[in-house]
């Protein structure tokens, strides 16, 4: 990728718009850009911009113009067999034929393109939705705004993982780093930095204090000006670096394209050998000729492509619907192929409502859980004699921390569940994070990250501290800053040398660390989360390479034990996974016990299943790993790089694997997973590497995304069936009766009218059909699985030419009947019209009948699919309108039928969905279900 030169700032333009910021100083910036480093912009200021800069978006150019997708129709093999056809209808001297070909080649296109261009349209908007939100300061206040309506001068504030939502000047940085591979083409993070950084030609990677629209946070927090919005970015500038919506196949739809090429093939092979069978006998060559190009006709299922457009953007609506936005169309498909899901438990299974119930120091301890059973989640306590440990504890808790008090009174914490239950705790007992911070100001920090798996941060200790934090001052001594770490409680132990009992600092000896390993497992084997605070003295203030050491030889403050109950829904979705032939496995940093606890509650593993941990994880062979992933459902005390090696595992062991995820390091592992699963909550870069992003952050929202999966899969596999299973019956129709020195059955125009229209109606119809009650009651489909697996390829073998004999029957018995009643001159329309009606009936009624898998017709009945019902009345007026309406008589060579011969029709048709009914009964035999018991009895092994 080219690295991006800054434009040059000749003359002076427009604050937003010009690029040189890098050496200006904040203060610089901010008078320049008219904003407040502090309280940002005023409301009426932003909208004002707003209106004078437009929205902060980069015109994205469409994904392919209609031009390409009319071309892609065009090109198709499908339309040039047609085509072909169209030319040799001509020659023949059947102009309507040449006409209608044509015209239906015309609406196929059209008909193709609009699906398509739909699509495409419907998967921008969805891109759209999951833009960014973004953190900015207003009016004195922080907010959550969508990044569209970001304006220079406005006041960001970034964390790890934020994507930067424009342009701009960063102003604090703590630790803060960004990758901006896609700008620069630099792949190591780059350190942010504020100082201002002089020269007018520094190349754009070196401008460390400017962040760039299109890169994205790896670590630490910050906050930046913006300079610049939309296409006045830098990313803006060089519009061919700006990525279209890809356009991506989904498998299904290759699989389909190289069916179609199987199929034309077969025409041209069939057509050949009717051809050379006919010259042999001596049939006329314009009979021959004509016959081949209704061959061509009948065999290519013109429906096809638009009907599986058509159900794939529905099932990525449907699953919007139920809060899984599809961000790649070939994940809806995928998803219906799922054997694992892989998911977080904070959060996702659980209902991430983390409340402090248990506060425990080395020789006291308050156990909330009656208190709250009473007086509910706002019970106040006072701190009273507790004050000396409680104190140093819930205070340290709350200041080790990122979360923000509610200001409005009610206990209420703003950010991430389990610090919101520290400073939440913190103020049942009156001590106001606030007022904390006011007494203790924080002046360094080291960010939470999920493989250390604790922060710290640094404070300014004041010579005066409130009563709470007498403590604090008696452990630092003389020195001038205090130190607070809050992590899991188990790794806190070894980062601890002393405690704090009774007033006093004392060391931690062998029996203090065992006795806390066994308080630890009793909360965690109860399933509840466990932190531990401690915190020291620090004579000098660290930097940011000081981590190790500071977070070393703590004096320990206590434990604070937390519950987080799992969802309700999360059980049931859990149950249904196992009736499906899904492995749900748990994924967490957790503790192993707390993991276990919550897993046996939910179902997912029995209450003495193994667990593995990241450290058991770590001197495992790939081979080990793809062992132990068999058998493991519970993976506590993870890194997120330990995620990517499960996926690798699994997937070495043919699964498919969907995986859920919310951190930047989460990335690699849902680009790896069949199925990224982001958080909605979740940080912007795991939603770019995600291939479906959860809404709500449910498990069972990944389950009903399967659920709709599995629907668009059963959807085409229903319309392959039948309408590939009809036309092997036309192609007979077409290319038997020359052999016996019958008339043609099918006119071309009739067998493209039955194609395209009466099974492209009803193909549409079948496309929203509803799931089946056994649609989770079934093993997945294995995406290397045939299209025409479990029954498919057997119906269309047998089906197809019983339907095919049906209608070749009733071409013969209409001739017959013709002859015997002296009409034989019209027998050469009669003919084609009776058999081209009884097909139409037939076909309407199969659709019904198509409706189950498993089903009988009467089960399922007329209701629950009010589309294809309309798509059947449909589909019965035109065809009854071809053959009754005089010009369309002219132009489809039909004649009206009498009662008797729509009598028979019916009769026949009735006839076929008895036959579909009985071969879908034998099939339901052949191919049962079979999925509960087995996956039941290895989940108990697990
Ligand atoms: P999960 O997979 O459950 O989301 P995390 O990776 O978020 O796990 O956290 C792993 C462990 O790190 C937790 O069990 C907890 O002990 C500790 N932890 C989580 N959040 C924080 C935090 N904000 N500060 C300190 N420690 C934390
Ligand atoms: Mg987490």
């Amino acid at each position: 990728m080219p690295h991006v030169r800054p434009r040059d700032t000749a003359g002076d333009p427009p604050a937003g718009v010009r690029t040189n910021w890098h050496d200006r100083s904040v203060a610089q910036t901010a008078s320049e850009l008219g904003t407040d480093v502090r309280t940002g912009l005023s409301d009426v200021e932003a909208a004002d911009r707003l209106r004078r800069y437009g929205p902060n978006e980069l015109q994205e150019r469409a994904g392919r113009t209609l031009g390409q997708i009319i071309w892609e129709q065009v090109s198709s093999i499908l339309i040039g067999i047609l085509v072909i056809a169209g030319i040799l209808a001509a020659a023949l001297g059947r102009p309507y034929d040449t006409v209608a070909i044509l015209a239906i080649v015309v609406l196929f296109v059209v008909l193709g393109v609009v699906q398509e261009y739909r699509a495409q349209k419907a998967i921008a908007a969805l891109k759209q939705m999951s833009a960014p939100q973004v953190r900015v300061v207003r009016e004195g206040r922080p907010w959550e705004i969508s990044a569209r309506d970001l304006v220079p001068g406005d006041l960001v504030l970034l964390e790890t993982g934020s994507v930067v939502p424009a342009d701009m000047r960063i102003i604090e940085s703590v630790n803060l780093r960004a990758q901006e591979a896609a700008l620069t083409g630099e792949s190591e993070p780059v350190d942010k930095t504020v100082q201002s950084i002089p020269g007018t030609d520094t190349p754009l990677g070196d401008r460390t204090n400017l962040a760039y629209l299109g890169t994205s946070i790896t670590f630490g927090r910050g906050s930046a000006i913006v300079t610049s919005t939309g296409m006045n970015t830098q990313l803006g500038r060089v519009a061919e670096l700006i990525q279209d919506v890809k356009h991506e196949k989904t498998l299904l739809q290759r699989r389909l394209d190289g069916l179609a090429k199987i199929l034309a093939l077969v025409a041209v092979v069939i057509g050949t050998f009717v051809f050379l069978t006919g010259l042999a006998t001596g049939e006329e060559i314009a009979v021959l000729l004509l016959t081949a190009v209704s061959l061509a006709v009948a065999i290519v299922p013109e429906g096809l492509p638009a009907v599986l457009t058509f159900t794939l953007a529905l099932g990525a609506q449907r699953m919007l619907g139920r809060k899984a936005l599809i961000r790649r169309l070939p994940a809806v498909e995928t998803l219906g192929s799922v054997t694992v899901i892989c998911s977080d438990k904070t959060g996702t299974l659980t209902q991430n409502r983390m409340t402090v119930t248990v506060l425990r120091a080395p020789t006291a301890s308050a156990d909330l859980t009656e208190t709250l059973r009473k007086q509910g989640p706002g019970a106040r306590l006072p701190l009273g004699s507790d004050a000396g440990w409680l104190g140093p504890l819930l205070a340290g808790g709350a200041l080790c921390n990122d979360a923000i008090l509610n200001i409005d009174g009610r206990l209420d914490a703003i950010g991430d569940p389990t610090e919101g239950a520290f400073v939440v705790a913190a103020a049942r007992y009156g001590l106001d994070k606030p007022d904390l911070e006011q007494a203790l100001p924080r002046v360094a920090e080291f960010p939470f990250d999920s493989s250390r798996k604790r922060m710290t941060t640094v404070h300014e200790l004041a010579s005066a501290g409130t009563e709470a934090l007498v403590g604090f001052r008696e452990i630092a001594g003389t020195a001038g800053y205090f130190a607070l770490t809050k992590g899991a409680a188990d790794t806190m132990v070894d980062r601890c040398g002393a405690l704090f009992a009774d007033g006093a600092v004392t060391s931690l000896n062998v029996g203090d660390r065992a006795r806390l390993r066994e308080e630890i497992e009793s909360f965690t084997s109860k399933g509840m989360r466990v932190l531990a605070v401690a915190g020291k003295g620090l004579d000098a203030l660290p930097s940011s390479k000081d981590e190790e050491s500071v977070e070393d030889n703590l004096v320990f403050l206590g434990l604070v034990a937390m519950v987080d109950p799992p969802r309700a829904e999360a059980r049931d979705a859990v149950a249904t996974c196992r009736t499906a032939g899904i492995r749900p496995v748990m994924i967490t940093g957790d503790h192993p016990l707390t993991a276990r606890a919550i897993a046996a509650d939910l179902g997912i593993a029995s209450p003495a299943a193994r667990v593995i941990t990241g450290r058991d994880l770590d001197p495992m062979t790939p081979e080990e790993l793809c062992g132990a992933v068999r058998e493991v459902s519970v993976y506590a005390r993870v890194s997120p790089e330990h995620k990517l090696r499960i996926v690798e595992a699994l997937q070495m062991n043919g699964e498919i694997v969907a995986m859920t995820g919310d951190g930047v390091n989460d990335a690699p592992a849902l680009k790896k997973a069949n199925i990224g699963v982001a958080m909605g909550s979740g940080t912007d870069v795991a939603k770019e590497a995600a291939d479906v992003v959860l809404l709500d952050d449910n498990f069972a929202t990944i389950v009903a995304a399967v659920e709709e999966g599995r629907v668009v899969y059963d959807n085409v596999r229903r319309f392959v069936q039948f309408s590939i299973s009809g036309n092997v019956a036309k192609v007979l129709v077409v290319a038997i009766p020359p052999l016996l020195g019958l008339p043609l059955l099918l006119a071309p125009i009739m067998i493209l009218f039955s194609n395209l229209l009466t099974d492209g109606l009803l193909g549409l119809g079948m496309g929203v059909e509803r799931p089946e009650r056994d649609t989770m009651r079934r093993r997945p489909y294995a995406p290397t699985e045939s299209i025409f697996s479990r029954g498919i390829g057997m119906h269309i073998a047998i089906i197809g030419p019983i339907l095919g004999a049906a209608m070749i029957l009733v071409g013969y018995l209409t001739f017959e009947a013709a002859r015997r009643s002296d009409q034989l001159p019209e027998a050469q329309q009669l003919v084609p019209t009776m058999v081209f009606t009884t097909l139409a009936f037939v076909q309407l009624l199969r659709a019904l009948s198509a409706r189950s898998f498993r089903k009988p017709v009467w089960r399922t009945g007329f209701r629950g699919n009010p589309i294809l019902m309309g798509m059947l009345v449909a589909a019965l007026l035109l065809q009854l309108a071809v053959v009754y309406v005089p010009f369309l008589q002219g132009v489809f060579e039909t004649i009206g039928l009498n009662v008797t011969f729509i009598g028979w029709a019916i009769v026949v048709a009735v006839g076929a969905l008895v036959i579909m009914e009985i071969a879908k009964a034998i099939s339901a035999r052949i191919y049962p279900l079979g999925i509960a018991e087995s996956s039941m009895v290895r989940s108990e092994n697990a």
